[in-house]
């Protein structure tokens, strides 16, 4: 196998290439936005935010109708523009674009029933108030995301944040530009608005986006890159969402159906070439079945070519190749063994599906994510080792159960912002669930009500009225008013055994 350099090539001051991972032919050349471009685009597009709001929930509906309506008419173009930039086969790109027009639908007919104005109780004390929440918009939020699912993993923020009656300026992976712009030139057709912007390049016109002064970044990539944003962004005190990393795992059960765990955790390792942050990289399988889900993983996984044409694409990124070699030698080196796939040749840019066993608990194998077709099994004794395998590493992204009795107990126990049970990565196409992480894998929330209401600050208001029966927010407060709310307090909580 010949190596083939595919990272974007800057071509001159101003412009860079993106690159098909496959054969390193160019796929497009696009503009590097320095500092001054990305707050002259954050400008126009805040403007155009005051017409978007002003458009109100069922105006905003209708326009991310009409858009849903063009990329689902050209979802075959963008499949094809996906498959060159970003090398994964054409129909997980069919795959991936689909769920984004399912996302963008719930989000544009939800908005309203989510964050308009709503009654709450006062409250005893505040009897004579009215109560009201609203959720509005923030103004413009920053969307920067990352080449693994160029359009999926955005569109979690762009959907909901326009939905919400944001503006959006979105800084596409330097690896997949042409697809931020594609969406962001069919946005322009559709609705004729230039509410949602997109600027290109590297890190740098990232992190200009980051300090433009947007309302909000709603981060998609590595741990690492989160951790600067997030730190750029602490300077002015704008708000961040970090959708980080992953290492999740899977657990098999005793009386799980093993067929059906094995084509899962097959496809959530592999899949996508295994460049999926909630992937399946670690499986722990009760010890009763351990021997049939290997020997079945193992059939299953010889079957699965990563090549031209095959069920998986080229590592999008050649520096990942590096990566996953780096642990799967690692796994090798300290007592674990391949049983399918092994060490990555040089110059590969194609990885083969790897089924590691006996790996130790602390290698980078399983600890730090690898981002590629390989997956650990590991044999246990129980579910409750299971459950503190699984929840033994520093990310909590996702996770997956294969259990007939006990798949709910066992989630309920997992470390995780998801969980599927008997079926794989199944939380992240359903749109009322909200994803996102806890530790090393981020936090705040895309999909679902929290995803919509992420992309708003809440508008709290208490309308008097009436005159209160006891005076307290008044210099007018007089003893007695003071004696009836103790006697109040006391009522209400101080009844009952100390
Ligand atoms: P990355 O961190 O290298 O880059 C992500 C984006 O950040 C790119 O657009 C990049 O240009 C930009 N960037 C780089 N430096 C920056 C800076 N200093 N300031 C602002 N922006 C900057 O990540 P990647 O390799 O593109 O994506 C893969 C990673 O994304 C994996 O770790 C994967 O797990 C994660 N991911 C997470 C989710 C999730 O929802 N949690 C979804 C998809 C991918």
């Amino acid at each position: 196998m010949t190596s083939i350099e595919t990272a974007p090539a800057e071509t001159s001051a101003a412009t860079f290439t993106s690159l098909n991972p496959a054969n390193g032919e160019v796929v497009g050349t696009h503009p590097i936005h320095d500092a001054a471009h990305v707050q002259a685009t954050v400008a126009s597009v805040r403007k155009e935010a005051e017409r978007w709001r002003a458009l109100g929930f069922d105006g905003r509906k209708k326009a991310l109708a009409a858009w849903r309506k063009v990329i689902a008419h050209r979802l075959d173009e963008l499949a094809s523009l996906m498959s060159r930039e970003n090398g994964k086969p054409h129909g997980d790109a069919l795959l991936e674009a689909s769920l984004a027009i399912d996302h963008l639908a719930w989000a544009g007919s939800h908005a309203e029933k989510v964050l308009k104005r709503r009654m709450v109780s006062p409250g005893l004390l505040m009897v004579n108030q009215a109560a009201t929440i609203e959720y509005r918009p923030l103004g413009v939020i920053g969307v920067i995301g990352p080449w693994n699912y160029p359009v999926f993993t955005p569109m979690g923020s762009i959907a909901y944040a326009l939905a919400a009656g944001n503006g959006v300026v979105f800084k596409p992976s330097e690896f997949t530009p042409g697809i931020g712009e594609w969406l962001a030139a069919t946005f322009k057709e559709a609705v004729g608005h230039g509410v949602f912007q997109v600027v290109t390049g590297y890190g740098e016109t990232g992190a200009a986006l980051t300090t433009s002064g947007v309302d909000k970044v709603a981060f998609t990539g590595s741990t690492a890159t989160g951790k600067r944003v997030m730190a750029a962004a602490a300077a002015t005190l704008t708000p961040v969402v970090i959708e980080a990393g992953g290492k999740d795992a899977m657990i098999v059960d005793a009386d799980a159906d093993i067929a059906e765990a094995v084509d899962s955790a097959l496809w959530g390792a592999c899949g996508n070439a295994g460049q999926t942050c909630a992937g399946v990289e670690r499986v722990y399988v009760h010890d009763r079945v351990y021997d049939t889900f290997l020997e079945q993983l193992v059939t299953a996984a010889e079957k699965v070519k990563a090549e031209p044409g095959g069920q998986l694409g080229p590592i999008t990124m050649p520096s990942q190749v590096e990566i996953i070699r780096r642990h799967i030698d690692d796994a090798i080196a300290r007592g674990g063994r391949a049983v399918v796939g092994g060490p990555v040749p040089e110059g590969a840019r194609y990885v083969q599906p790897t089924v590691l066993v006996d790996v130790p608990e602390d290698s980078a194998a399983i600890q730090e994510e690898t981002f590629g077709p390989t997956v650990t099994v590991t044999r246990v004794k129980n579910m409750d080792e299971a459950i503190r395998l699984a929840n033994g590493t520093p990310f909590a992204l996702g996770s997956t159960v294969f259990a007939k009795d006990k798949g709910m107990e066992i989630a309920e126990q997992l470390r995780a912002g998801m969980t599927a049970i008997n079926s794989v990565i199944s939380f992240a196409g359903i749109p009322t669930l909200p994803f996102g992480g806890v530790g090393q894998s981020g936090f705040g929330r895309i999909h679902g009500a929290d995803g919509l209401r992420e992309f708003t600050y809440p508008h709290a208001i208490a309308r008097q009225r009436f005159r209160p029966a006891i005076e307290l927010t008044s210099f007018r407060r007089t003893d007695k008013a003071e004696q009836q709310l103790v006697k109040v307090i006391k009522g209400l909580y101080g009844r009952g055994k100390k």
